[in-house]
């Protein structure tokens, strides 16, 4: 199950996320929070009715800015699954942001059975941070790691970005040490992408962004750094110790069954026999998810049919950004068909091009070949017609 809480300190200039900017501290704010977990849960609850849920193996809060919902509300919020949900589920995980990640709200999630904690940190270099309008002062961020990392040894997870504006190689290579001497398990190391529609997209930001070859090479170096201390890449973007995988986003890769709540949350349920799915999304608008008559989930939400083709094609997209590549069995029991009956020629070619791990015998990319995935997967749907 995937829980969005839309809400920010500010707006940063790359985002693409749905959230809204709000002070935390005052009353309209905290109580437009309080409505919207009462929301929340009652849209979770009418989810798991409706769909018959019988386990969540994986819960996710994401957003926006979790944390800034406070020790209280969370607490509130995380007690409130524990009691719907039908099982506690194997894995927890809660995104805050460094400056808003008290120890209250540490304890409180802690307490509240979530097992990692996600960290929004994305870079230690105030220029970079600034010229993105990025929430939070580098100057505390130490601070808030180390207190972080006291409630979650071992059991947190970072972002950090590669290709920011005035990062060199060396600037990189010290968020990487930095944020390591606090011991995370798992950093996902993101490319900034440049989304149509934000701020960063303007033409102002071109002359102090670092042109494509050049970011690339930071990202390069960036998951050599990672690898060398010890982190396995186990998807494009992330990395993790052994046995430290974000088993949530596992299951969005192996295209399982996901529950979504909030704004702007989608949810995919699939018939594994009929190899076809239904996809549900709320609008990005918390006024009409707050305003929506229960069940929200059936008079708000936008709804998609996924026929076969359309399933297959997302699998196969999502299963290659996998080091281990996609299930296969799983593949094949849901369409009766194997991913080589489906994509032979781009199977053939690819080989050839070094794209697969010669040390496994099945569908799994090389490190090498994880960085051609684009182009691998435009011949795949080319193929797929
Ligand atoms: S804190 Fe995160 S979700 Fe909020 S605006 Fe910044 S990048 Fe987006």
């Amino acid at each position: 199950m995937y829980i969005h809480i839309p809400f920010c300190a500010g707006a940063c200039d790359y985002c693409d996320f749905y959230s809204l900017a709000v002070n935390a501290a005052a009353p309209d704010a905290q109580r437009l929070m309080d409505a919207f977990v009462n929301t929340l849960l009652a849209d979770a609850a009418d989810q798991l009715e409706a769909f018959g849920v019988e386990e969540v193996p994986t819960l996710y809060i994401g957003g926006g800015t979790p944390s800034l919902l406070g020790a209280a509300r969370a607490g509130r919020l995380l007690a409130g699954l524990d009691a719907l949900l039908p099982n506690r589920p194997g894995e927890c995980t809660v995104e805050a942001n460094p400056e808003s990640a008290d120890e209250d709200f540490l304890r409180s999630c802690r307490d509240g059975g979530v097992s990692r904690i996600s960290l929004g940190v994305q870079s230690f270099h105030e220029p970079a941070r600034q010229a993105l309008r990025r929430v939070g002062h580098s100057a505390s961020l130490e601070e808030d790691l180390a207190l972080v990392s006291r409630y979650y040894p071992r059991g947190f997870s970072a972002d950090l970005i590669a290709g920011l504006p005035f990062q060199t190689g060396a600037v990189l290579q010290s968020d990487i040490n930095r944020l390591l001497s606090f011991d995370p398990c798992h950093v996902s190391l993101y490319s900034l992408t440049v989304e149509p529609g934000t701020p960063l997209a303007e033409a102002r930001f071109q002359a102090i962004l670092p042109v494509a070859d050049e970011a690339d090479s930071l990202w390069l170096a960036g998951r050599d750094a990672l690898e060398t201390a010890g982190f396995e890449q186990y998807e494009v973007s992330n990395f993790a110790l052994p046995g430290k995988q974000c088993a949530h986003n596992i299951r969005y890769w192996r295209m399982e069954n996901w529950l979504g709540a909030g704004p702007a949350a989608s949810g995919t349920l699939i018939n594994d026999h009929r190899g076809t799915g239904v996809r549900r999304a709320y609008p990005p608008d918390l006024d009409a998810y707050l305003a929506a008559p229960r069940p929200a989930i059936q008079s708000a939400a936008f709804s998609e049919e996924l026929d076969r083709a359309a399933l297959i094609k997302e699998s196969i997209l999502m299963g290659f950004r996998c080091r281990s590549g996609p299930d296969r069995e799983l593949f094949r029991s849901r369409f009766s068909r194997s991913i080589e009956e489906c994509i032979p020629q781009t199977i053939a070619r690819w080989q050839k091009r070094g794209f697969f791990r010669q040390d496994s015998a099945g569908l799994a990319p090389s490190r090498h070949g994880l960085l051609f995935l684009d182009s691998f997967l435009r011949d795949a749907f080319a193929e797929l017609g």
